[in-house]
């Protein structure tokens, strides 16, 4: 047992906290007011290595770890707290690195060496209109005529669709398709790494339109309807109809990375607490000294510190995984300790905010008060971003007590 970050780890913490004191903590407010897509900071962020974190060198990146996509997340969300900027950076890490496992190489060559540079963003499409917890429902068809695909249907709430807008080469998603009939559920689904912008211009056939949120304004959530769109088969991700189970994978990489930014959310909630408690005296004393608040505060700090103890392990053993190719771990062992992440961090972090404005009393309903920016960002993750919480329940009980038992 290692509770310590390494050194290369450290070193990079620091590179990215002073980073963020400098760039990011000054703006998020007026991101977050404004809505816009912060260019010139993501061009800064790349030139510091912030995306594709764990992409190899032959891809482009710097090949360093999860644990360390962790870190810059966590940091990231401490200095940005209504999460664009994180949300945006763990796209940019999550998605890649699943696309680095499982797809194929002329995919890989063409799209991981642009992430890293931020000329192109890689996300996540899987939500569609009747249900984003039930994937086996998943409408959008994929059928093979030759060797190109061709995809059709609609995909809602899906992050990013602004920002393809925005960057210079364009980008797209990972997008899970149907191809087989609706009676075959789950196992008849395929991936495919989508490019719904590429060297500047829109594919034929793809709609974007992107929707009026109440937080995390600095980063667009949006859908888009694919009519006849072509897709060549060297971009399918594994094989077909194995894409519910890659899709799977590729989630508990990318929640882990929600979680770390919601510790770092959460951290800032608590530390905003702190500063307030050093001021705010009510009947002659510090309102810490109130138990009602002081043990709250307690509760609250343990809580969040044991969530990020999930999110580090689960991010540890990704690397395991992923990276070293440790045999001594499947695949599948991420499943409880990464829905263990994605289930307290969020939740954790917005009690954590919740408490902290009612701390501020009056002024944390202000909008003077930043508060409630970072509360409306991260309730994002509550709602079910990267998968409703009831689903992490699920999967905790579904393998613990056995999927014969719970279902
Ligand atoms: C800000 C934001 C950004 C997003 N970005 C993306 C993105 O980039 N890509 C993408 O593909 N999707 C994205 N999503 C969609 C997200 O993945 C879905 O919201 C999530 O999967 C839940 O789907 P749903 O919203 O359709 O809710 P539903 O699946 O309809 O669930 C509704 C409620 O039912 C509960 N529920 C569902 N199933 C069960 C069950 N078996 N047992 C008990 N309770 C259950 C859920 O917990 C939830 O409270 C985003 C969502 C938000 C809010």
């Amino acid at each position: 047992m290692d509770f310590k970050f390494t050194e290369e780890e450290e070193v990079f913490k620091r590179v990215v906290k002073e980073f963020c004191e400098k760039h990011i903590a000054p703006v998020w407010v007026d991101l977050d007011e404004k809505g816009y897509f912060p260019a010139e900071l993501y061009r800064k962020m790349a030139d510091q290595g912030f995306f594709g974190i764990a992409i190899k060198p032959e891809y482009g990146g710097a090949g360093g770890t999860m644990v360390m996509s962790a870190i810059a997340v966590e940091e990231i969300a401490y200095a940005d707290p209504q999460v664009a900027i994180p949300v945006y950076t763990l796209l940019q890490n999550g998605w890649p690195l699943a696309l680095q496992i499982f797809g194929s190489e002329e995919a890989k060559n063409e799209i991981l060496p642009r992430v890293v540079k931020n000329e192109a963003f890689f996300g996540i499409a899987t939500t569609e209109n009747q249900g984003g917890s039930d994937l086996a429902g998943t409408r959008v068809t994929a059928e093979k005529k030759g060797s190109t695909w061709f995809l059709n249907g609609e995909k809602m709430y899906i992050s990013g669709v602004g920002e393809l807008r925005e960057l210079p080469w364009g980008g797209g998603f990972w997008i899970l398709t149907r191809t087989g009939g609706m009676d075959r559920g789950h196992r008849a689904l395929t991936a495919y790494a989508f490019l719904a912008k590429k060297e500047g211009k829109n594919v034929g056939g793809f709609e974007p339109t992107v929707m009026d949120e109440i937080g995390r304004r600095g980063l667009t959530t949006g859908g888009f309807k694919l009519t006849d769109v072509e897709i060549e088969d060297r971009y399918r991700i594994g094989d077909v109809d194995r894409g519910f189970y890659l899709s799977m994978e590729g989630f508990n990489i990318a929640r882990i990375l929600v979680a770390a930014a919601c510790i770092g959310a959460g951290r800032w909630a608590l530390d905003q607490a702190v500063e307030w408690f050093k001021q705010r005296k009510l009947f002659g004393k510090h309102i810490s000294s109130f138990q009602g608040v002081s043990f709250r505060f307690a509760e609250l700090y343990a809580q969040l510190e044991a969530a990020k103890y999930f999110v580090y392990k689960a991010a540890w053993m990704a690397d395991k995984i992923y990276l070293e190719k440790d045999t001594s771990f499947k695949p599948s062992d991420l499943n409880v300790p990464v829905a263990m992440a994605k289930l307290t961090a969020p939740e954790t972090c917005v009690r954590a905010l919740e408490e902290t404005m009612k701390w501020y009393g009056a002024y944390g309903y202000s909008k003077e008060c930043p508060l409630y920016r970072a509360w409306l960002g991260c309730f994002s993750y509550v709602i079910g971003a990267e998968g409703a919480q009831n689903i992490m329940r699920y999967i905790i009980a579904r393998d613990v007590i056995g999927k014969e038992y719970v279902e």
